[in-house]
């Protein structure tokens, strides 16, 4: 089989849009440009220790290529170069950010289409500010684990191809608490149709620069959304409308499987509706809306899980203004926020009667669903354990599904067995299992879970990561014989431990 160096590399992205004349990584402002090329820096001990086979085989190569994985020399035909953004973060417009540490080393022919490959941490951009432009292993590693498991799982969402360990220490503040630590640097290798975020667009429309927008926004249609014309408004809005759809797609999944994201800044937010840029992300254990991993929203909690749909649509309107300046009448594009409405509530109301095996959804489910996420709240409730076994009840009774709860004293048994009575008549007492089954994920990557990975990774045992990746290739799949060890609500140790419980940007 073929190698990295086989690859046929193109540069589009760069070709067809504007992009920076000075070379190399000075921090610094770019006015009117798109990307600056800059080369990875290369590491002093690459060492390939995690590699996706699936993305080895889809791009058509096989394990190896730790060096420029690693940063090192690029190979002939690759065009290496970090992208402009800007950004709102936490609801402030935060001006020009860019790829800080990351770098598309080109795009290549693949089984599924030309895909970008981009090395995250591969040493300073112009877009480093004051920060370094490493990561560190442990976030490269949830990284690596939580973009394949949401593949697997269905979730629309950026890939892996290889996680390399860089042999240099990076040094970091976890908590921001004035207690920075080294920790070993490492380098992920993610594929993705581009790496174009919302907040590509508004940077050039918050300088004025429409030239450069107009030029972006042709590159993205001509070669991303091949089927969409912009000759006129009522094209651009198809456009717009169809990466609001992508996105309630993608919010919709997120939900259905108890993802938080962390960080939804507009930055954050890929114009193909792919889950995007793991950072402090987490999965919900207990059932709570409120819930947020992520200590540095600790305040606002901006970003819990119960607000992610509203924030994609905020996150939206901003892409939308963007835009004003190449629509003839601007008041079109409101069409785009009730596409995104539209979608959302078609998907979440078929993805609740997928979770609930109920056929197709009947408005009077609402309040079915109303006061089963009220009863989930009651009491604290695995939410990955919950589904799963009411995927698989033989009759309405709670007690099939005392593995969900905390505390099996506690469960509020009358409430529970009555929602649990109107739910099997309404589905007849045939709930459809194969289609839960399907929605309800059995193994998801809990905090806790890649928290041991890491652990493990960090005394140069990667074997956890090993079994980690292959457990959430089939996270639908029974896997009995993984069950004692995964199939668990959090442990004790994890409740509120750095990396389960809390998360920050430091990564
Ligand atoms: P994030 O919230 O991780 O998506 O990052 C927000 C911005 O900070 C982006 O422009 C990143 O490229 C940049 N950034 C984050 N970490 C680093 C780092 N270690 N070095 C340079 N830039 C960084
Ligand atoms: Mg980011």
């Amino acid at each position: 089989m073929a190698t990295l160096d086989s690859l046929t590399w193109l540069s589009r992205f760069v070709s067809e849009t504007p992009g920076d004349s000075e070379v190399g990584g000075r921090s610094r402002q770019v006015p009117n440009a798109c990307w600056s090329r800059v080369l990875p820096t290369p590491s002093i001990d690459p060492q390939l220790q995690l590699w996706s086979s699936e993305m080895g085989q889809m791009l058509g190569i096989e394990k190896g290529g730790a060096e420029t994985l690693g940063g090192g020399v690029p190979i002939s035909g690759m065009d290496p170069y970090a992208q402009r953004y800007g950004g709102h973060q936490f609801g402030n417009w935060a001006g020009q950010l860019g790829d800080g540490r990351a770098i598309t080393l080109g795009e290549a022919e693949s089984k599924d289409g030309v895909v970008e490959l981009q090395l995250k941490g591969a040493g300073k951009t112009p877009y480093s500010r004051f920060a370094d432009g490493k990561a560190v292993l442990r976030s490269s590693i949830r990284e690596f684990l939580c973009s394949e498991a949401m593949h697997h799982l269905g979730v629309p969402t950026t890939r892996a191809l290889s996680l390399v360990t860089t042999g240099e220490d990076v040094l970091r503040d976890i908590m921001y608490d004035g207690n920075p630590a080294h920790e070993p640097g490492a380098i992920v290798c993610r594929v993705a149709p581009s790496f174009i975020r919302f907040g590509s667009f508004q940077i050039h429309s918050a300088t004025s620069d429409i030239d450069t927008l107009r030029s972006l926004v042709e590159h993205t249609v001509h070669t991303h959304f091949p089927t969409h014309s912009l000759d006129d408004d009522a094209g651009r809005i198809a456009w717009l409308s169809q990466i609001a759809e992508d996105t309630a797609l993608m919010v919709s999944h997120w939900m259905r499987v108890g993802f938080v994201h962390g960080v939804m800044n507009t930055d954050n937010m890929s114009i193909h509706g792919l889950t995007i840029d793991y950072g402090p992300y987490g999965w919900l254990e207990d059932y709570n809306p409120g819930w947020t991993p992520n200590t540095t929203d600790s305040s606002t909690r901006r970003y819990r899980y119960g607000q992610q749909p509203q924030i994609a649509a905020w996150n939206l309107a901003r892409l939308l203004e963007s835009m004003v300046p190449l629509m003839e009448d601007p008041e079109l594009l409101h069409n785009v926020l009730t596409a995104y409405t539209d979608a959302f509530d078609a998907h979440h109301n078929r993805m609740w009667a997928e979770k609930l095996g109920l056929g197709t959804f009947i408005p009077a489910d609402e309040s079915l669903i109303r006061d089963l996420n009220a009863l989930l709240q009651e009491v604290e409730t695995d939410m990955t354990i919950f589904f799963r076994l009411l995927s698989s009840i033989q009759t309405p009774d709670v007690s099939e599904l005392s593995h969900a709860f905390y505390d099996e004293q506690a469960i509020p048994v009358e409430p529970w067995n009555s929602w649990l009575e109107r739910w099997w008549v309404r589905v007849d007492s045939k709930p459809n299992r194969s289609i839960m089954t399907n929605a309800n994920p059995k193994y998801v990557l809990r905090n806790w879970m890649a928290q041991l990975a890491i652990d493990a990774a960090h005394m140069g045992d990667y074997s956890v990561c090993e079994r980690l990746h292959q457990l959430l290739k089939n996270p639908y799949a029974e896997q009995q014989e993984h069950e004692e060890e995964w199939f668990q609500k959090r442990p004790e140790w994890a409740r509120s431990k750095v990396g389960c419980s809390m998360l920050s940007c430091s990564s």
